[in-house]
């Protein structure tokens, strides 16, 4: 089993054979769609996007379902979906939309988990916020 995550706004299905999808926005307007894996801490970018990208561009991410913008209130360079593990526990994720940047964070209650080489930038934040 696999982790199933969805759009916070609409409840839509993300994710589908280990595959999450999103739309994104690069900082020039282009759109694609952008797949990641489901594991949580894989960093790979599983399709090859239409346009280049340089470490440290932030891209817009949009629920591929609803369209609306999927953003976190902790902080404007992270954003934010719902998760169901395989076990039927719901979290809230929250990671990084800056490329290159490794910081994911599962949300339960005041329990925070994180994943990536890069997790220490907004640990504390997010910590605090779910306090
Ligand atoms: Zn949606």
């Amino acid at each position: 089993m696999e982790n199933t995550f969805k759009c916070p706004k609409c409840g839509g299905v993300l994710s589908q054979d280990g595959n999450l999808i999103f739309a994104v926005e690069n900082k020039t307007g282009q759109r694609s769609l952008l797949m990641l894996s489901t594991k949580l801490g894989d960093y790979g970018i599983k399709n090859t996007l239409p346009f280049r990208f340089d470490v440290g561009d932030k891209f817009n991410f949009y629920c591929p379902v609803c369209q609306a913008p999927l953003e976190c209130e902790e902080h404007e360079d992270l954003i934010k979906v719902e998760m169901t593990d395989d076990s039927d526990h719901t979290y809230q994720v929250c990671f990084s939309r800056v490329a290159g940047e490794q910081s994911t964070y599962r949300i339960y209650g005041k329990n925070v988990t994180a994943y990536g080489q890069d997790a220490g930038k907004y640990e504390n934040l997010i910590k605090e916020v779910n306090l």
